[in-house]
């Protein structure tokens, strides 16, 4: 814990990933430090005027390891924890941030402060490391509402200098520090000599208080469609046992092919009660199924438009409504906006 002259507390929850890595002088290799650490590894927190705590998953993880378990460990820390802290920091891997924080976002409906997930390309340990910016600064936004009567309450992601909606979020680079783009959302928060916050972007607080969850539920697929696929490529998934929902995967603004290859076996799901949901292989902009007939063939299976859904809050949205909702709420649920996730 660092000591400070406000009374604001942020927690810091390290699950892994490159940000906690230093490298080990004795065999050269990256290694997670201890968060217990923190302080000697990055002394310029010690400059807050606000307390930070920490914890840490028992075994960090690299996020693709990262799992449905994961995010409901994540969503009962915070919740656990939501009246002892005025705003918390997730220290994550990049890999799969994007999904972890709109699976946050659905977990933690509700919420009244700030969770900002953060990581780095470069570990904190290493001299050009994106880590430490990262991460000093996610501190400083996650303390704003304390510090500076801000009201965010929703989860964000903070990667080079921008802070995004974080089910508006895709990882899009391997290889530069802006790792992350939300493109169908503008950006909440950017920094630079000073952060400067789009306040009409942010969430209002629903004042409803943290809702219970009941789980999330798995038993869902994502189908990519691309020319030539076979029929029997898509009935092996459409055909999984217990499948209850598939993502389809389509071209531009919700088109796939007018074949049979493809629509009867996804006929067949739907008459038997499964869901598909219509989602862009286009990262940018919005699924309209009667634009072309390509699309409309589609609604009229009964597919349900996916709306301008990045895939990562489509595949925790779906988990979500299957494990906390009766099955037929689940399509006009893809019709609203549970946490600004799409726009309508
Ligand atoms: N593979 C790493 C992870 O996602 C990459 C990173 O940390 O950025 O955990």
């Amino acid at each position: 814990m660092s000591k400070s002259d406000s009374n604001a507390s942020i927690l810091v929850i390290y699950t892994g990933g490159t940000i906690g890595m230093i490298l080990d002088p004795i065999d050269g290799q990256l290694k997670p430090f201890n968060m217990n650490h923190l302080m000697e590894t990055v002394p310029e927190l010690r400059r807050f005027n606000f307390n930070i705590y920490t914890e840490s998953f028992k075994v960090p993880i690299d996020s693709s390891d990262m799992s449905p378990l994961g995010w409901i460990e994540l969503a009962n820390i915070i919740s656990q924890n939501h009246n002892n802290y005025d705003g918390f920091v997730i220290l994550h891997g990049t890999d799969t941030m994007a999904y972890t924080a709109s699976a946050l976002s659905f977990l933690l409906r509700g919420l009244a402060k700030p969770v900002i997930l953060t990581g780095s390309q470069l570990p904190i340990g290493m001299i050009r490391t994106d880590g430490k910016e990262n991460l000093i600064t996610a501190l400083e936004i996650s303390a704003n509402n304390a510090i500076h009567g801000f009201n965010m309450c929703e989860v964000g992601i903070y990667f080079d200098s921008v802070l995004y909606r974080g089910n508006r979020t895709s990882k899009v680079s391997t290889g530069h520090f802006n790792a992350f783009s939300s493109p169908n959302y503008m950006a909440l928060a950017n920094a630079g000599v000073e952060i400067s916050f789009n306040q009409s972007a942010l969430l209002k607080d629903p004042k409803t208080g943290l809702l219970p969850f009941k789980g999330l539920n798995q038993n869902i697929a994502v189908l990519p469609v691309f020319p030539g696929i076979t029929e029997k490529v898509v009935r092996a998934i459409c055909q999984t046992e217990g499948l209850e929902a598939v993502i389809l995967r389509t071209y531009g603004s919700g088109n796939a092919q007018r074949d049979k290859a493809l629509l009867d076996p996804l006929k067949s799901f739907v008459d038997a009660g499964g869901l598909v949901l219509n989602v862009s292989q286009c990262a940018e902009g919005r699924v309209r199924q009667r634009k072309y007939q390509t699309g409309a063939a589609l609604a009229d299976l009964g597919v349900i438009s996916g709306q301008d859904s990045t895939l990562e809050a489509a595949i925790t949205k779906l988990m979500y409504c299957l494990g906390n909702y009766q099955k037929d709420k689940v399509a006009d649920k893809f019709k609203t906006s549970l946490c600004g996730e799409i726009s309508v």
